[in-house]
């Protein structure tokens, strides 16, 4: 038994900072929240007097397995696997302890970072990120048939594309990712930014291929997960059953209503359109014209989607060997919407879109995921891009970082 003491707390449900508050948690769950005069003789206390806490941090985009962008092939594969688990540590160490991985990360690190043998988010894998032949994420090159194996893909590591194609091929693929440890399923439905042989504004699978994902993701009591940038993608994705529509970069008004009234969700990915804006040599010289759009385009997604009521999750989409920065999306999300929408955005709504009801709050029967962090952050959003000002850090009940 633990109590949390002297905060003052945000709960992530959308209500307003409260103060005089004791949280009580045992055997990883939050058992009681209760004014802090009443007194209880058998619980630690930890005293969190001047932070604020808040629920656990949830990054909906997460690519730990992405760390190798340019030198890969020279890359032993020890040094990927080194990186994948120090980029898991900084992320604990960030306040996110609940990760969706976007694709390519086994589902063997789940296990790792839930057994306690590397510090890490909670890991929900989507296997191999499954993309069409040509497509973003087929990065192989043209004069060769796909490789088994090579620096991105592989198998029981990280398969970070994996080309396929045919609604009976993409059942299998499927199948395998569940093989694999997918929580969910990830698709790449549109052109990407760093792709080698297609547009932005390219769609890609077919409807039956994508619904043979869906069929499979449904079976599991699950769902799929797309890449897309373009609203052709998106309407494609929709009449497929897609349900979290990822970057989303040139939403319109009219997709964004039909999304919601699908019931889809968007998760805009903020982070990585300023990283590649402030940095041109992140990505290739003959992509750089793709980046421009980017960020101007996603803002005006994330301002439709509060218009129009879709549900709206976080996501960075971080990539590459030292990943730090991820709590920028939700200062950059407060910078278009407001703090309260970020960070709900970040917490309890990521926790729906994840279809984990047991995270993303602080209430009484939730999992006791927790953060307490120096500063107010309804006042000052951007504190939660500092790892530095994010004090203590408890997961699943244990404390896994104390700075006071
Ligand atoms: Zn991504």
């Amino acid at each position: 038994m633990m109590r949390l003491l002297g905060a003052s707390l945000l709960d992530g449900t959308g209500a307003e900072l409260r103060t005089g508050v004791a949280v009580e948690i045992d055997d990883r769950t939050i058992r009681s929240i209760e004014s802090d005069g009443s007194t209880r003789s058998d619980a630690t206390t930890l005293d969190l007097g001047g932070l604020t806490l808040m629920p656990g941090l949830i990054d909906a985009h997460a690519h730990h397995g992405i760390v190798e962008v340019h030198d890969a092939d020279r890359t032993p594969l020890a040094v990927i696997a080194a990186r994948v688990v120090a980029n898991l540590a900084r992320t604990l160490d960030a306040g996110f302890t609940t990760t969706r991985e976007m694709g390519g990360l086994d589902g063997g690190f789940a296990a790792a970072v839930a057994s306690g043998l590397v510090p890490g988010p909670r890991l929900l894998p989507s296997g191999p990120l499954l993309c069409t032949t040509a497509g973003h994420g087929d990065l192989s090159p043209a004069f060769l048939p796909h490789p088994t194996h090579s620096h991105d893909r592989v198998p029981g590591l990280v398969q970070n594309g994996h080309p396929v194609d045919g609604p009976d091929a993409m059942r299998q693929a499927a199948r395998n990712a569940f093989r694999h440890g997918a929580t969910q399923l990830k698709l790449c439905i549109s052109g990407g930014v760093v792709s080698h042989t297609d547009r932005m504004e390219d769609v890609q699978f077919s409807v039956e291929e994508m619904r043979a994902a869906v069929e499979e993701a449904r079976d599991r009591q699950t769902y799929v997960a797309a890449h897309a940038h373009n609203v052709a993608a998106i309407r494609r994705g929709l009449e497929a059953g897609v349900h979290s529509f990822e970057h989303g970069t040139f939403l319109d008004a009219e997709t964004a209503a039909l999304m919601a009234e699908c019931g889809a969700v968007l998760v805009p990915t903020l982070t990585i359109a300023r990283l590649w804006m402030n940095d041109a040599s992140a990505v290739p010289p003959e992509r750089r014209d793709r980046v421009a759009s980017l960020e101007s385009g996603m803002s005006n997604a994330v301002r439709l989607a509060k218009e129009f009521g879709l549900t709206m999750g976080s996501g960075s989409d971080l990539i590459g060997p030292e990943q730090t920065g991820r709590g920028m999306e939700i200062g950059l999300k407060a910078d278009l919407i407001g703090a309260m929408d970020a960070i709900v955005s970040a917490t309890a709504v990521n926790a729906r879109i994840l279809r984990r009801p047991d995270l993303g709050t602080v209430e009484v029967g939730k999992r006791a995921d927790l953060i307490a962090v120096d500063g107010d952050p309804l006042a000052e959003p951007w504190l939660l891009a500092d790892p530095e000002r994010v004090v203590v850090v408890i997961q699943d009940g244990r404390v896994v970082k104390d700075r006071r």
